[in-house]
């Protein structure tokens, strides 16, 4: 494949993160937003803050006295999501110089990231760092760019600049193995390999490819006898296969939308008594001719650690509930566990009569 060329303003900025499975968040506006149009790209350039916190991106975007905003075309958070916030030209580079870039005048030709970071020994998250290599890699393979026009400011500029506080060299060497390797397996490959797994009890496939979910990065695929689930973040990038008898109660929780969120385990089948299955928010257990129930939480980890379903408990039967008191409680098969702020109590033999 020869890569093309682009000239102009990256109005593909947000689709390339997103098809590299990166968290991205399109700031109102970003498709405006810019100091005129770029001329042709011919690299990024890598940032950090200097400020670290959650409200950094605001200065990126409106900029700060004596100089307007954009400051960068992206923010990258310390959980790895990228802020999209201009398409067009920001000022961020300042003088300095790079082989094939114009002397002093790198901000119509560069796309900056501003990485969140005080730059002055605040460790950089694996999460961060590994969507800042991603993202690198996506933009420079969109542009028909090799990582050596991945660059740092501190390496490009003639004024002193510092940032980013990481070492380019085996960054670069990273987004350059990134690159070679080309974008992500395509998100369907996950979804029909967990189908494979799942072929004895999954049944046939109801829809045509995938469907994406709520939040616009995941995907699922519905069976005969049950779903398959899969987030860039969840189980380490592979899908999940729900069965149809805990997808009934998945849904009253508001599937992955709901504070269950994605599965994270495949499912437990205990024979002839029901299933279990864990999820980002909580487990799943529902016996056969039963309602199912989640258990999370301070309540869900103390009846983890008597056993679970085969302590003295056993299975849920209701979910929390607030028990009147300020506080919460659960009813199992053998008793109900109280929490307030102070703790959890065990009560056996006492449940709710709502149950
Ligand atoms: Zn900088």
């Amino acid at each position: 494949m020869i890569p093309v060329a682009w000239t102009g303003d990256p109005i593909w900025l947000a689709d390339v993160l997103r098809a590299e499975g990166l968290k991205v968040i399109e700031h109102a506006g970003w498709r405006g937003r810019g100091h005129g149009d770029f001329r042709d790209l011919r690299g990024v350039m890598c940032h950090h803050t200097a400020g670290g916190g959650p409200d950094d991106w605001p200065v990126v975007q409106n900029g700060r006295p004596g100089l307007p905003g954009p400051l960068a075309q992206l923010v990258l958070e310390r959980d790895g999501t990228f802020r999209v916030i201009a398409v067009g030209v920001a000022w961020h580079a300042g003088a300095g110089s790079h082989p094939g870039w114009p002397t002093d005048n790198a901000n119509w030709h560069v796309i900056g990231i501003e990485g969140v970071n005080n730059g002055v020994g605040q460790v950089w998250p694996a999460a961060q760092m590994d969507a800042y290599r991603r993202g690198c890699a996506a933009i420079l393979r969109r542009i028909g760019r090799p990582a050596s026009d991945c660059v740092g400011h501190k390496e490009w500029s003639s004024e002193g600049k510092i940032d980013p506080s990481f070492d380019m060299v085996s960054f670069r060497a990273e987004v350059a193995r990134l690159i070679a390797g080309g974008p992500p397996v395509p998100v369907e490959n996950e979804i029909d390999a967990e189908a494979i797994v799942a072929r004895a009890w999954i049944g046939a496939r109801l829809t045509h490819g995938e469907l994406p979910t709520a939040d616009g990065i995941g995907r699922f695929a519905r069976f005969a006898n049950g779903s398959i689930y899969w987030h860039p973040d969840v189980r380490n990038g592979e899908a999940t296969a729900v069965p149809a008898h805990l997808m009934e109660t998945y849904a009253q929780y508001g599937y992955e939308t709901g504070f269950l969120g994605y599965p994270t385990l495949r499912h437990t089948v205990v024979p002839g008594v029901g299933d279990i299955q864990a999820f980002e928010g909580g487990t799943l257990y529902r016996r056969y001719g039963h309602d199912g129930f989640p258990v999370r939480g301070v309540i869900g980890r103390r009846w983890a650690a008597e056993g679970h379903e085969t302590g003295p408990l056993g299975w849920p039967i209701s979910d929390e509930y607030d028990n009147g008191t300020g506080g919460l409680a659960q009813d199992f098969q053998k008793g109900r566990l109280q929490w307030d702020p102070s703790g959890v109590v065990k009560e056996m033999g006492r449940r709710s009569d709502a149950v």
